[in-house]
Protein backbone atom coordinates (compact mmCIF):
# COMPACT_ATOMS: atom_id res chain seq x y z
CA UNK A 1 0.00 0.00 0.00
CA UNK A 2 1.40 3.58 -0.79
CA UNK A 3 1.76 6.31 1.25
CA UNK A 4 -1.22 8.28 -0.53
CA UNK A 5 -3.59 5.11 -0.03
CA UNK A 6 -2.82 4.77 3.57
CA UNK A 7 -3.62 8.43 3.86
CA UNK A 8 -6.94 8.17 2.21
CA UNK A 9 -8.05 5.14 4.30
CA UNK A 10 -7.27 6.66 7.34
CA UNK A 11 -9.29 10.08 5.59
CA UNK A 12 -12.02 7.42 4.59
CA UNK A 13 -12.36 6.62 8.01
CA UNK A 14 -12.74 10.15 9.18
CA UNK A 15 -15.05 11.44 6.58
CA UNK A 16 -17.32 8.20 6.79
CA UNK A 17 -18.81 9.51 10.19
CA UNK A 18 -19.36 13.23 8.30
CA UNK A 19 -22.70 14.49 6.32
CA UNK A 20 -22.74 14.47 2.72
CA UNK A 21 -22.50 18.57 2.63
CA UNK A 22 -19.11 18.04 5.08
CA UNK A 23 -17.36 15.74 2.80
CA UNK A 24 -18.53 17.96 -0.31
CA UNK A 25 -17.24 21.04 1.48
CA UNK A 26 -13.87 19.17 2.53
CA UNK A 27 -13.67 18.38 -1.70
CA UNK A 28 -14.10 21.86 -2.75
CA UNK A 29 -11.69 23.33 -0.03
CA UNK A 30 -9.21 20.92 -0.09
CA UNK A 31 -9.27 20.68 -4.50
CA UNK A 32 -10.41 24.62 -5.31
CA UNK A 33 -11.40 24.50 -9.01
CA UNK A 34 -9.41 21.58 -9.40
CA UNK A 35 -12.54 19.15 -8.64
CA UNK A 36 -15.92 18.88 -10.25
CA UNK A 37 -18.89 17.09 -9.74
CA UNK A 38 -19.54 14.38 -12.54
CA UNK A 39 -23.70 14.64 -13.11
CA UNK A 40 -25.66 12.74 -15.16
CA UNK A 41 -28.47 14.26 -13.40
CA UNK A 42 -29.76 11.23 -11.96
CA UNK A 43 -31.74 11.56 -8.40
CA UNK A 44 -28.62 11.20 -6.25
CA UNK A 45 -26.79 14.11 -8.76
CA UNK A 46 -29.58 16.67 -8.11
CA UNK A 47 -29.30 16.35 -4.86
CA UNK A 48 -25.25 16.98 -4.83
CA UNK A 49 -26.06 19.65 -7.34
CA UNK A 50 -28.35 20.99 -4.88
CA UNK A 51 -26.07 20.64 -2.31
CA UNK A 52 -23.05 21.97 -4.04
CA UNK A 53 -24.97 24.99 -4.95
CA UNK A 54 -25.49 25.67 -1.76
CA UNK A 55 -22.06 25.46 -0.74
CA UNK A 56 -20.65 26.98 -3.92
CA UNK A 57 -22.15 28.55 -6.99
CA UNK A 58 -18.66 28.38 -8.48
CA UNK A 59 -17.71 24.88 -7.86
CA UNK A 60 -17.47 22.58 -10.98
CA UNK A 61 -20.38 20.16 -12.24
CA UNK A 62 -19.65 18.72 -15.19
CA UNK A 63 -21.69 16.22 -17.86
CA UNK A 64 -20.74 14.04 -20.34
CA UNK A 65 -23.56 14.26 -23.43
CA UNK A 66 -23.01 10.82 -24.90
CA UNK A 67 -25.04 12.25 -27.85
CA UNK A 68 -27.75 9.13 -26.69
CA UNK A 69 -29.47 10.82 -23.60
CA UNK A 70 -33.07 11.26 -22.92
CA UNK A 71 -34.96 14.21 -23.81
CA UNK A 72 -36.11 14.22 -20.07
CA UNK A 73 -32.44 14.64 -19.61
CA UNK A 74 -32.12 17.08 -21.02
CA UNK A 75 -35.09 19.38 -19.45
CA UNK A 76 -33.78 18.64 -16.19
CA UNK A 77 -30.51 20.07 -17.15
CA UNK A 78 -32.66 23.38 -18.16
CA UNK A 79 -34.07 23.59 -15.58
CA UNK A 80 -31.42 23.59 -12.67
CA UNK A 81 -29.42 25.95 -14.88
CA UNK A 82 -32.41 28.29 -14.20
CA UNK A 83 -33.01 27.74 -10.53
CA UNK A 84 -29.59 27.55 -9.50
CA UNK A 85 -27.92 29.85 -11.76
CA UNK A 86 -25.06 27.71 -11.85
CA UNK A 87 -22.50 26.77 -15.21
CA UNK A 88 -22.67 23.44 -16.49
CA UNK A 89 -19.51 22.32 -18.59
CA UNK A 90 -20.74 19.54 -21.33
CA UNK A 91 -18.39 17.31 -22.45
CA UNK A 92 -18.77 15.17 -25.92
CA UNK A 93 -17.52 12.18 -27.83
CA UNK A 94 -14.94 12.50 -29.85
CA UNK A 95 -16.68 12.94 -33.77
CA UNK A 96 -14.16 10.76 -35.46
CA UNK A 97 -14.58 7.94 -33.15
CA UNK A 98 -18.35 7.78 -32.78
CA UNK A 99 -18.37 7.79 -37.07
CA UNK A 100 -15.73 5.11 -36.89
CA UNK A 101 -17.92 3.03 -34.63
CA UNK A 102 -21.12 3.56 -36.47
CA UNK A 103 -19.29 3.25 -39.68
CA UNK A 104 -18.19 -0.29 -38.59
CA UNK A 105 -20.94 -1.42 -36.47
CA UNK A 106 -24.09 0.33 -36.77
CA UNK A 107 -25.96 2.80 -34.32
CA UNK A 108 -27.55 0.42 -31.76
CA UNK A 109 -24.45 -1.76 -31.80
CA UNK A 110 -24.65 -2.11 -28.00
CA UNK A 111 -27.82 -4.52 -28.51
CA UNK A 112 -25.50 -7.61 -30.22
CA UNK A 113 -22.32 -8.42 -27.48
CA UNK A 114 -21.16 -6.48 -24.08
CA UNK A 115 -17.86 -6.40 -26.00
CA UNK A 116 -19.97 -3.98 -28.86
CA UNK A 117 -21.96 -2.26 -25.37
CA UNK A 118 -18.67 -1.57 -23.85
CA UNK A 119 -16.67 0.03 -26.81
CA UNK A 120 -19.52 2.30 -27.10
CA UNK A 121 -19.68 3.05 -23.36
CA UNK A 122 -15.74 3.60 -24.27
CA UNK A 123 -16.02 5.69 -27.20
CA UNK A 124 -19.39 7.86 -25.77
CA UNK A 125 -18.19 8.21 -22.32
CA UNK A 126 -15.24 7.34 -21.07
CA UNK A 127 -13.60 9.45 -23.91
CA UNK A 128 -15.06 12.74 -22.86
CA UNK A 129 -14.85 11.35 -19.00
CA UNK A 130 -10.84 11.22 -19.73
CA UNK A 131 -10.90 14.38 -21.47
CA UNK A 132 -13.00 15.79 -18.19
CA UNK A 133 -11.01 14.24 -15.55
CA UNK A 134 -7.67 15.69 -17.56
CA UNK A 135 -8.90 18.95 -15.52
CA UNK A 136 -9.13 18.03 -12.30
CA UNK A 137 -7.60 16.58 -9.47
CA UNK A 138 -10.98 14.80 -7.76
CA UNK A 139 -14.27 14.26 -8.63
CA UNK A 140 -17.53 13.83 -6.60
CA UNK A 141 -19.94 10.99 -7.44
CA UNK A 142 -23.27 10.04 -6.69
CA UNK A 143 -22.81 6.43 -6.11
CA UNK A 144 -24.26 4.95 -2.97
CA UNK A 145 -23.57 1.31 -1.67
CA UNK A 146 -26.83 0.12 -2.17
CA UNK A 147 -27.15 0.92 -5.59
CA UNK A 148 -25.97 -2.52 -7.19
CA UNK A 149 -23.36 -5.50 -6.24
CA UNK A 150 -20.75 -3.48 -8.05
CA UNK A 151 -20.99 -0.51 -5.50
CA UNK A 152 -20.98 -2.27 -2.19
CA UNK A 153 -17.61 -1.79 -0.71
CA UNK A 154 -17.36 2.01 -2.01
CA UNK A 155 -15.84 4.64 0.58
CA UNK A 156 -16.84 8.48 1.22
CA UNK A 157 -13.02 9.19 -0.55
CA UNK A 158 -11.16 6.88 -2.14
CA UNK A 159 -8.23 6.10 -4.77
CA UNK A 160 -10.42 6.23 -8.66
CA UNK A 161 -7.26 3.78 -10.01
CA UNK A 162 -9.68 3.16 -13.15
CA UNK A 163 -9.01 7.26 -13.79
CA UNK A 164 -5.70 7.69 -13.40
CA UNK A 165 -5.58 7.27 -9.29
CA UNK A 166 -7.24 10.91 -8.97
CA UNK A 167 -9.50 11.66 -5.38
CA UNK A 168 -12.96 9.98 -5.87
CA UNK A 169 -15.59 11.56 -3.49
CA UNK A 170 -19.13 9.34 -3.04
CA UNK A 171 -20.54 12.08 -0.15
CA UNK A 172 -23.88 9.92 -0.34
CA UNK A 173 -22.27 6.51 -0.12
CA UNK A 174 -23.79 5.43 3.08
CA UNK A 175 -27.60 7.03 1.96
CA UNK A 176 -30.88 4.91 1.49
CA UNK A 177 -33.40 5.69 -1.59
CA UNK A 178 -35.70 6.99 0.77
CA UNK A 179 -32.83 9.49 2.10
CA UNK A 180 -32.40 11.08 -1.66
CA UNK A 181 -36.03 11.40 -2.42
CA UNK A 182 -37.42 13.15 1.25
CA UNK A 183 -34.22 15.28 0.39
CA UNK A 184 -35.36 15.88 -3.33
CA UNK A 185 -39.08 16.92 -1.84
CA UNK A 186 -37.97 18.89 1.51
CA UNK A 187 -35.56 20.74 -0.93
CA UNK A 188 -37.71 21.17 -3.87
CA UNK A 189 -34.69 19.84 -6.56
CA UNK A 190 -35.61 19.81 -9.68
CA UNK A 191 -35.47 16.06 -10.67
CA UNK A 192 -35.61 13.92 -13.89
CA UNK A 193 -39.21 13.49 -15.28
CA UNK A 194 -38.57 9.54 -16.02
CA UNK A 195 -38.17 8.84 -12.35
CA UNK A 196 -41.53 9.16 -12.30
CA UNK A 197 -41.96 6.53 -14.93
CA UNK A 198 -40.23 3.85 -12.86
CA UNK A 199 -36.89 4.59 -14.19
CA UNK A 200 -34.55 4.96 -10.69
CA UNK A 201 -31.29 4.80 -12.85
CA UNK A 202 -31.36 6.75 -15.83
CA UNK A 203 -28.73 6.44 -18.74
CA UNK A 204 -28.71 6.74 -22.65
CA UNK A 205 -32.09 6.59 -23.66
CA UNK A 206 -31.27 3.37 -25.70
CA UNK A 207 -29.95 1.60 -22.42
CA UNK A 208 -32.51 2.15 -20.44
CA UNK A 209 -35.79 1.13 -19.56
CA UNK A 210 -38.16 1.55 -16.84
CA UNK A 211 -38.28 -1.22 -13.95
CA UNK A 212 -41.25 -3.91 -12.88
CA UNK A 213 -42.20 -3.59 -9.18
CA UNK A 214 -40.32 -5.58 -7.22
CA UNK A 215 -36.95 -5.29 -9.65
CA UNK A 216 -33.62 -4.48 -8.58
CA UNK A 217 -33.02 -0.55 -9.12
CA UNK A 218 -30.16 -0.85 -11.58
CA UNK A 219 -32.32 -3.77 -13.32
CA UNK A 220 -33.41 -1.14 -15.37
CA UNK A 221 -29.92 -0.17 -17.53
CA UNK A 222 -28.51 -2.46 -20.07
CA UNK A 223 -30.87 -5.02 -19.14
CA UNK A 224 -30.10 -7.77 -21.18
CA UNK A 225 -26.77 -7.65 -19.40
CA UNK A 226 -25.64 -10.13 -15.99
CA UNK A 227 -25.44 -7.46 -13.05
CA UNK A 228 -21.47 -8.42 -12.96
CA UNK A 229 -20.99 -6.79 -16.52
CA UNK A 230 -23.35 -3.74 -15.39
CA UNK A 231 -20.93 -1.18 -15.05
CA UNK A 232 -19.93 1.67 -18.34
CA UNK A 233 -16.45 1.87 -17.16
CA UNK A 234 -16.93 5.18 -15.23
CA UNK A 235 -17.21 3.47 -12.07
CA UNK A 236 -15.49 0.36 -12.76
CA UNK A 237 -12.86 -0.96 -10.37
CA UNK A 238 -9.40 -2.37 -10.92
CA UNK A 239 -9.14 -6.26 -10.78
FE1 LIG B 1 -23.58 3.62 -25.69
FE2 LIG B 1 -25.57 2.63 -24.23
FE3 LIG B 1 -23.15 3.06 -23.14
FE4 LIG B 1 -24.76 5.11 -23.84
S1 LIG B 1 -25.12 3.55 -22.21
S2 LIG B 1 -22.60 4.97 -24.19
S3 LIG B 1 -25.70 4.31 -25.73
S4 LIG B 1 -23.70 1.57 -24.73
Amino acid sequence: MTVQQQDVKKLAGELERKSAQDVIQWGIGEYKNKIALASSFGAEDVVLVDMIAKIDKSARIFTLDTGRLPQETYEVIEKIRKKYGINIEFFFPDTKAVEEMENTKGPDLFYDSVENRKLCCNVRKMGPLRRAMSSVDAWICGLRREQAVTRTDIMKVEIDETNGGKIKLNPLADWTEKQVWEYIKKNNVPYNALHDKNYPSIGCAPCTRAIEPGEDVRAGRWWWESPETKECGLHAKKK
